[in-house]
């Protein structure tokens, strides 16, 4: 809507006209306003601007301490917190809500306060909910029967909410703003969503513009079993399992499909030299089309595949959904802008591949970080040759770097990015929602020259600033989705971030509730804030209620899911109610054990997947950092450890990796001696994991598979490394690494020629494999089955086996029979007579492995290497190379806006 409101070409802007007529028809709303449009418009502009002032304000830390000591500042200060306050108690009066904000302590009552402006806000926006339900003609008393205790659902209220203008019917509008009134669109996808906690494995198929051909693993549907997906599976067994069956594959299976053509990848002159800005044709005049048929989807690529540039966004909606979902596609070539209907067409994007990986054609975007996931995810799609504008305002030094600004910069549009929160799954398409998501990229190729103009001015005509640009957005085309990845300790990173400090029942209940939510969302393919909004879970298991009703009054309005599964939810309650009572530890909470290595939004591949750390800090853990805090659970324990200091090291999880790494027997003595509160305290501790222990000589080994084959951890170098703990063997291989090097170089040569004759002959093998175009064209005709057609060609029956089949099977049989082929390989195991571990992960996941594997279920990059050697001939020695090395060293990042599809928070 941006767009329309402001530039001057769009007499048709719809709101405006809308305005004029409700001014005869209407007397005044309130004094001043003479509808709810004009009341609403300006209270949203007084809201931003509120915003953004306080967004201005100087921040904590040095600046604020600087102002501070001016008394001038500080009494301003105060009198305006009083004044927001004042205001805020008031509001909250109005509404009936209790608002002592302003008597309390200032101190202490902080916490209490937030509460109580969250609660407010929960009441607020309940009524409005309700209000605007009656405005649409439905009156909530009037609902069906609901079990005692039901509120109704909350009303996801957004900026799009307001009330509509222009041509579309108040009605209207306000039937769009109910979620349940939009139509799952998972329900109408071809291939289930999979909401698994298992790593993502990039979905394409077929891969257009290849430099180096598709990996067998994604052609050949012999080894591309699926994996058990029963969320019931421990999450360690069905990786393990799905591992197993494609252990050859792992380095293809999580790199990045076209790593080879991105390292590969040089910006010709041509885009280094100033463009003259090519202006935009006004919106009034531009093509717009919707594009929802598979037949419209393949002219797009045939048209685009012509260009040498268009701009890209894309809508995604992230509420109703665990992973998000990416619901439009915006397009603009110079001439013509096109919606794409994600939801529709979503298995069958791939096809713009074809445009989206062909070197030779710019694809603009603005801050693609969350798009490059999106794509990945939902589409299989990847980009060669990116260009992104938010990178080049920041290498431009602008004084913002958001789309708005750019657009308001050099095109003097005001944009208004209200609609960005929109349920973007609603259809068809609104068309205030249409025009605003073509405004994302309408402008986006004339800002692409003006930038690029700039750069190179900025470096007086020098390409160096421009080329960084290039550089960045390749790095980012670079990036792989990673899955958000579940672990035993997931509630701790949350729970810290909240900074509550619960006591050890507290936080049990926490931790299940945590566990439940995270796995209702997945089987309801909800958002974890649709199940359970946190704030509604820190209320739960901070008041641990003793009744059902409890549970429900903690909560306002009620989630669905809740109201459905509060009895559960009390058993879980309960459950934590047994845990013995002792105080918080507050400083377990504050530590940063794991936070040096977190970073929330990536994907973990293992509770303790130091993938993303620099190897210095790794063995930096102090036992007073860690995550499981010694004693917590147990003072007895903790007592005892204060009075031994050596033992001291040894209590902690971490510590006892340390230090007992070659001490068994020590550890054993130790046990032997314990009476039975320790004892139950060592089990308990025990079932939490151990960073470390996948470096133990122990038979219980559990760390995430994922981690040691995941080609991007930096397990690969730390489990090599923690294992080579002795002399010799760090000599061996200082040795080794030498060799190593004169090996690689001598590799790369040979790699380099091959390279040419394997690009020779795919060129030619190409030539013989029908185009997607063509593919796509036939399967119009033939109409529906384009997946299974296309997929024929590619010489295979379908990319994409049916779920399930291997389900029961994977789960009972394989276990079995290969326990009996391992066991009495590992006659050195440790005894685990000692205690009785009682969950999964304390089975001996090795007796899945493949017998020849013997007791090395490590990944070991070279080992492959060799072998594929022998196996795969030189053809597969250069590409596992190429491919390994490579993803090894690229660690990938988020900028901030990969947070945005955790957004919904309530
Ligand atoms: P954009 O690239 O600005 O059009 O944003 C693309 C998508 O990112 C939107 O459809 C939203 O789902 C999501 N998004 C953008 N901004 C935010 C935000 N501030 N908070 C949460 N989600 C956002
Ligand atoms: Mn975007
Ligand atoms: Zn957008």
């Amino acid at each position: 809507m941006a767009s329309s409101k402001s530039n001057d070409s769009e007499k048709s802007g719809l709101q405006d006209s809308n305005a004029e007529n409700n001014d005869e028809e209407k007397e005044e709303l309130c004094p001043g306003f003479k509808d709810v449009d004009a009341f609403v418009k300006y209270g949203l502009g007084a809201v931003l601007s509120a915003t953004k002032a306080s967004a201005g304000l100087p921040q904590a830390g040095d600046e604020y301490d600087f102002y501070r000591s001016f008394p001038g500042f500080q009494e301003f200060c105060e009198s305006q917190g009083d004044k927001l306050l004042h205001c805020m108690s008031q509001i909250m009066r109005h509404h009936g809500c209790r608002s002592h904000i302003r008597d309390q302590s200032k101190l202490t009552g902080l916490e209490e306060r937030f509460d109580l402006v969250v609660d407010s806000n929960d009441v607020i926006l309940e009524r409005a909910g309700i209000l605007l339900d009656e405005a649409d003609g439905l009156n909530r008393s009037q609902q069906p029967v609901m079990p005692a205790g039901f509120q109704p659902p909350k009303i996801v209220v957004s900026s799009w909410n307001r009330k509509g203008s222009g041509s579309s019917s108040r009605s209207e509008t306000f039937r769009l703003l109910h979620a349940k009134n939009v139509a799952r669109p998972q329900l109408k996808f071809k291939e289930k969503v999979d909401n698994s906690n298992t790593p993502f494995i990039p979905k394409i198929f077929i891969k257009p513009n290849a430099l180096k051909p598709l990996p067998s693993y994604f052609t050949n549907k012999q080894i591309q079993k699926e994996r058990p997906e029963d969320v019931d599976v421990p999450a360690a067994l069905a990786d393990f399992i799905h591992q197993q069956r494609t252990q050859k594959h792992v380095e293809d299976m999580f790199a990045h499909p076209y790593q080879y053509e991105l390292d590969h990848l040089t910006t010709p002159e041509s885009l280094l030299t100033k463009p003259e800005p090519q202006m935009y044709k006004p919106i009034a005049e531009t093509k717009c089309s919707f594009i929802d048929t598979l037949e419209d989807l393949v002219a797009l690529n045939e048209k685009l595949c012509k260009l040498s540039e268009f701009a890209v966004d894309l809508e995604h909606h992230s509420y109703r959904s665990f992973l998000g979902i990416t619901s439009l596609m915006q397009i603009s070539t110079r001439d013509e802008d096109f919606i794409v209907d994600t939801l529709e067409l979503r298995s069958e994007m791939y096809i713009l591949n074809e445009a989206f990986t062909d070197p030779s054609i710019v694809k603009v975007f603005h801050g693609s970080d969350s798009d490059m996931d999106w794509l990945q995810r939902d589409f299989g799609v990847y980009v060669v040759n990116l260009f992104d504008t938010h990178q080049a305002s920041r290498a431009l030094n602008m004084a913002r770097h958001s789309l708005d600004h750019l657009l308001k910069h050099f095109c003097n549009v005001d944009s208004d990015k209200r609609y960005q929160l929109a349920d973007w799954r609603i259809r068809p398409l609104p068309d205030e929602m249409f025009q605003y998501a073509r405004a994302d990229t309408h402008y986006l190729l004339y800002i692409y020259d003006c930038v690029r103009a700039q750069l190179l001015d900025f470096n007086h005509g020098q390409p160096g600033l421009l080329q960084s640009v290039w550089n960045k957005s390749k790095d980012i085309s670079l990036k792989r989705y990673l899955k958000p990845i579940y672990t035993e300790e997931s509630y701790l990173e949350l729970q810290r971030k909240q900074k509550k400090s619960f006591n050890t029942q507290q936080l049990t209940a926490f931790r299940l509730l945590f566990a439940w939510r995270n796995k209702l969302a997945r089987q309801e393919d909800e958002s974890t804030g649709y199940v359970l909004p946190t704030h509604m879970m820190i209320k739960i298991a901070e008041e641990m209620p003793r009744e059902p009703q409890g549970i429900i009054a903690c909560c306002n309005p009620v989630p669905p899911v809740v109201r459905q599964q509060v009895n559960e939810l009390h058993l879980l309650v309960q459950q934590a109610r047994e845990m013995p009572l002792l105080k918080a530890e507050i400083a377990a909470q504050k530590t940063k054990g794991l936070t040096t290595i977190k970073k929330p939004e990536v994907t973990l591949f293992g509770p303790h997947d130091t993938s993303r750390v620099s190897e210095s800090d790794l063995p930096q853990f102090s036992p007073n950092e860690l995550p499981v805090k010694k004693g917590m659970l147990f003072s007895e324990d903790e007592h005892q450890m204060d009075d031994d200091d050596d033992d001291q090291r040894t209590c902690g999880l971490t510590a006892s990796a340390k230090i007992t790494l070659f001490e068994e027997p020590e550890t054993k003595k130790d046990q032997e001696s314990l009476s039975a509160p320790h004892m139950k305290a060592r089990r308990i501790i025990e079932s939490f994991e151990n960073p470390f222990r996948m470096y133990l000589p122990t038979s219980d080994v559990h760390i995430s598979k994922n981690a040691k084959f995941d080609p991007s951890s930096k397990i690969f170098e730390i489990s090599k490394r923690w294992k080579l703990q002795s002399m010799e063997e760090q000599q061996k291989e200082l040795e080794a690494k030498k060799k190593a090097k004169q090996e690689v170089k001598e590799h790369a040569k040979k790699a380099n020629e091959e390279r040419n004759k394997e690009k020779q002959s795919y060129q030619e093998s190409l030539a013989n494999v029908i185009t997607i175009r063509q593919q796509a064209a036939e399967s119009v005709k033939s109409g529906g089955k384009k997946r299974e057609r296309v997929a024929s060609l590619v010489g295979e029956s379908t990319p994409r086996p049916t779920k399930k089949q291997m389900k029961s099977a994977e789960k009972s049989e394989k276990p079995e029979k290969s326990e009996k082929s391992e066991k009495p390989e590992k006659p050195e195991k440790s005894p685990q007579d000692v205690f009785t571990p009682f969950d999964y992960t304390q089975s001996d996941l090795k007796v899945f492995a493949n017998p020849k594997s013997k007791d090395n279920t490590q990944f070991d990059p070279n080992r492959q290497s060799h072998d594929n050697k022998k196996k795969r001939g030189p053809k597969g020695q250069k590409s596992n190379f190429a491919a390994g090395n490579r993803s090894l060293s690229y660690l990938t990042g988020r900028s901030d806006r990969g947070f945005r599809h955790n957004w919904p928070k309530r």
